[in-house]
């Protein structure tokens, strides 16, 4: 064995791809029913625009982000995340002209260069909602709602959601200098990454994972008391609308999410099922973005959620109908001459839209029942040169071991009867 992925880097394996298939099923059934539609970016931009919209001093950027020359000299960076690439595609095809406003989902690979974990690793899948062109909170209210509706549809009871509001910058520079003024004495008490982003991006130390920061911060400022009217209107008009949708909600003032985008709403929906602790969605409202990137101010709010840490969790459930699905039909051939009818019969099972398989590997007829078996094959057709000369083949139901000789032209319809009586 010479190589391995890269670290971090995981295979989807067939016998995972139902799961994923089921996740990526549900994404593009329910999103059209909130008028969302797909749009694809590429996997990598300039650097520039996650660097400006992610912001300089976020986790992601300075430390999490895959950056390399290309050819010709430029940096480009593998996507950390899908919002910036929005944008950035917002704005270079004009959307602003065409529709008042736009909603679009996407569902693709990300990467960020963390610590490998359970949950966490550095190419992983979101899917993910924009919608930019309103500042309407009953729109906040709406993606909050769809992140949620997306989770229980695929059969996650136990949604919970967390939700706050960091306010526009001018409420930010405020509420950081009165955190920074609270937290300097307590300096001592903060880990080390802390002490350091006291200087860079003090609003993260709200959400340090280590117990000592998390003591530190309890008792300090909340950002909720620093909002100006208008943010305080806004997010008061999200939490009617969150009650008028039937959305329960537990309000953390110390949410503030990881990317220097956000104004406003921020929100995490994560599921209880089974103790999960992570987030699986994360998302919010970032009115200042389009303009940043050189744009109208544009008001704009969106979700992403992870698809590996909902995989995860349905694996864990053991959700049948997620599980792996078997072939349909298995033929066993014995000769030259057999093998040459089965490859017409297995053709034309496959086109009435049945999953057939044949011997390629010069089984046995024990060894090619053995494999049926394997593959969860329901039938198996037996076409030996006895039953080739006399125009008939034997069915055998694999569950029961029942075998039944039917002429060979109504091999196919026989099939169907019987899987359609058995299912
Ligand atoms: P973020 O883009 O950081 O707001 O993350 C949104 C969601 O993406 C999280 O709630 C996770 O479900 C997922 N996610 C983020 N980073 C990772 C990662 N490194 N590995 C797996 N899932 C991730």
């Amino acid at each position: 064995m010479k190589y391995y992925a890269p670290k971090g880097l995981y295979d989807i394996k067939p016998e995972d791809i139902p799961y994923w298939h089921a996740v990526e099923r549900e994404v593009r059934s329910t999103m059209p029913l909130y008028g969302y539609e797909e749009i694809r970016t590429p996997i990598m931009e300039k650097t520039e625009v996650f660097a400006r919209g992610v912001g300089e001093d976020t986790d992601v950027v300075s430390k999490e982000m895959y950056t390399f020359e290309d050819k010709g000299g430029r940096s480009m960076t593998l996507r950390p995340e899908n919002t910036a690439s929005a944008v950035r595609a917002y704005l270079e095809h004009k959307f602003y002209g065409k529709e008042e406003l736009s909603k679009w989902y996407y569902l693709g690979p990300m990467f960020r260069y963390e610590a490998p974990q359970k949950g966490r690793s550095r190419q992983f899948h979101q899917y993910g909602a924009e919608a930019i062109g309103s500042d309407d909170p009953a729109l906040d209210a709406e993606m909050i709602g769809l992140a949620a509706d997306l989770l229980k549809s695929l059969g996650l009871e136990d949604v919970g959601l967390t939700l706050n509001s960091i306010g526009c910058p001018e409420d930010r520079v405020k509420y950081v200098d009165k955190l920074v003024e609270y937290l300097k004495p307590e300096k001592d008490r903060l880990c080390d990454n802390c002490r350091a982003r006291l200087d860079t991006n003090p609003l993260r130390i709200l959400d340090c994972k280590e117990d000592s920061c998390q003591e530190v911060v309890e008792d300090g400022p909340e950002i909720t008391e620093y909002l100006c009217s208008e943010c305080q209107d806004h997010f008061d008009d999200v939490r009617g609308y969150l009650k008028q949708l039937d959305l329960e909600y537990d309000l953390d003032p110390k949410l503030v999410r990881g990317l220097d985008y956000y104004t406003k709403t921020v929100f995490e929906v994560f599921s209880s099922d089974l103790g999960a602790q992570d987030a699986l969605v994360g998302g919010g409202r970032y009115d200042g973005l389009v303009e940043l990137f050189g744009g109208d101010p544009t008001p704009a709010v969106g979700f992403a959620g992870g698809i590996e840490r909902l995989v995860l969790l349905l694996e864990e459930l053991e959700r049948t109908d997620m599980e792996r699905s078997g072939l349909d039909v298995y033929l066993a051939t014995l000769d030259e001459e057999t093998k040459k009818t089965g490859l017409e019969l297995v053709q034309e099972l496959r086109e009435a839209g049945l999953k057939a398989e044949i011997d390629y590997l010069d089984k046995s007829l024990q060894g090619q029942l053995g494999y049926a078996d394997r593959y969860g094959a329901e039938i198996t057709g037996i076409l030996g040169p006895r039953e080739l000369s006399d125009n008939e083949i034997t069915l055998r139901d694999m569950e029961t071991g029942d075998q039944a000789t039917v002429p060979l032209n109504e091999f196919r319809s026989e099939v169907k009867n019987h899987l359609d009586s058995s299912r």
